[in-house]
């Protein structure tokens, strides 16, 4: 699958979604991408380092004003319109799990608890982020309603400022409590602040960032394994809770209060698969800031090694790979040391559990990787970045 798609394109389909479903002209459209996290995993409900980087797919929202206090939308994807509406006049109750009004119903019960303005709308969704493989389709969506409830609100009477960092707040809050993930913010921080073709090198602890330009020549090969475990959200939330156990043992109040001496000094009586956990979180800290300063010096040498060290940490000591994705991290490695002497890395991307495994590489060497990958895979399950 190699998708191309311009915001602009989305957007435009968005209107025309709106006129088709709800008979409604656009006054505005907004749109946020989906992401590609290039390393660190697992570090930013840690309050630790990650690096993701925006897709050229995401999601779009056409947006029509309605007089009275509702909201109405639809979201069109391959064809399929799904549709849900409900009064301004009480907090939207959340639908049973799995629902994807669960991300609107949350983004707009977050903007009235935080006092925004919220008027009734018509909305019409239009997303290409393939969903439920990693790329953050749900913080694409979440993002872009939050901007497009902002939209409405600032042509309303009473407007409110809220930023981009606190429309990437609501959309956590959102996906905590009407979706049940207990995620970190770097999706919702990168569908908020991420730009095409650079990286975003986020400290999940202030959310201070600095953008990091990708290096020309390089490029990044995402490739979707095929394989999604269910209940991925209960074993990303337990992931979650031992990482905090872990953290309580050590008497820090995040494990990014955690030096790697005091991990092995102050083990104590904890227990190994706590301990395994804390270590991954605190030497993935180190990797994505081997990684950034790899990335300034265009050292993609040094990138890959950071790459694979993430891969094995997540596989041994977070458990969170499965033998599909291993295999798949192990062809791209060995694609990379044939064809690009090792210039080059691969590795899971995502919360775990299956989905989408990246390499970064050199361009010039990318069509030979492809070609080995499409002997093996076909075209339908690879797309790129910045080729
Ligand atoms: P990921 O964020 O990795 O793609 P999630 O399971 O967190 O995976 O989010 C996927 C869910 O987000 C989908 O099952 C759907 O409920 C919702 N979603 C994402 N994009 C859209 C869209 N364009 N329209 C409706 N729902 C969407
Ligand atoms: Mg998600």
């Amino acid at each position: 699958m190699r998708v191309r798609a311009s915001p602009i394109t989305l957007q435009h389909e968005a209107r025309v979604a709106l006129k088709r479903h709800l008979q409604r002209e656009s006054v505005g459209e907004c749109f946020a991408p989906g992401r590609v996290n290039l390393i660190g995993e697992h570090t930013d409900y840690n309050d630790g380092f990650v690096l993701p980087c925006a897709l050229d797919v995401g999601t779009a929202v056409a947006i029509a004003p309605r007089t009275d206090n509702r909201i109405v939308a639809i979201s069109e994807s391959r064809g399929r319109v799904q549709r849900d509406e409900f009064s301004l006049e009480e907090l939207p109750e959340p639908l049973p799990r799995g629902a994807w009004a669960n991300y609107l119903r949350g983004m707009v019960a977050a903007a009235l608890t935080a006092g925004q303005a919220v008027s009734g709308m018509d909305l019409a969704i239009v997303g290409n982020v393939p969903q439920g493989v990693g790329l953050s389709s749900s913080a694409s969506l979440s993002v872009a309603l939050g901007k497009s409830l902002l939209t409405v609100a600032e042509h309303g009477p009473a407007p409110h400022a809220v930023s981009l960092q606190h429309i990437a707040r609501q959309a956590q809050w959102t996906e905590h409590h009407y979706a049940g993930c207990l995620c970190g913010i770097m999706d919702q921080m990168a569908a908020a602040m991420a730009a095409p073709a650079e990286a975003l090198l986020l400290d999940c602890r202030d959310l201070t960032l600095e953008r990091m330009a990708l290096p020309e020549d390089w490029c990044v090969l995402i490739v979707d394994s095929g394989t999604r475990r269910e209940l991925v959200a209960g074993e990303y939330n337990q992931r979650r809770l031992q990482c905090e156990a872990a953290a309580r043992h050590y008497r820090v109040s995040t494990l990014r209060e955690l030096s790697s001496a005091r991990l092995s000094t102050h083990r104590g009586a904890l227990d190994d698969v706590c301990f395994r956990r804390a270590r991954h979180v605190l030497t993935e800290n180190e990797r994505v800031l081997q990684a950034a300063a790899a990335l300034k010096a265009a050292d993609l040498r040094s990138f890959g090694a950071a790459l694979r060290g993430s891969h094995e940490s997540l596989r041994t000591d977070f458990e969170v790979t499965v033998p599909e994705v291993d295999a798949l991290a192990a062809m791209l490695d060995e694609l990379i040391a044939h064809h690009a002497d090792g210039r080059g890395g691969a590795r899971m991307t995502g919360g775990g559990f299956g989905g989408c495994v990246i390499a970064v590489i050199e361009k010039p060497t990318a069509e030979l990787i492809l070609a080995g990958l499409r002997q093996s895979l076909g075209e339908r399950q690879i797309f790129a970045v910045g080729l």
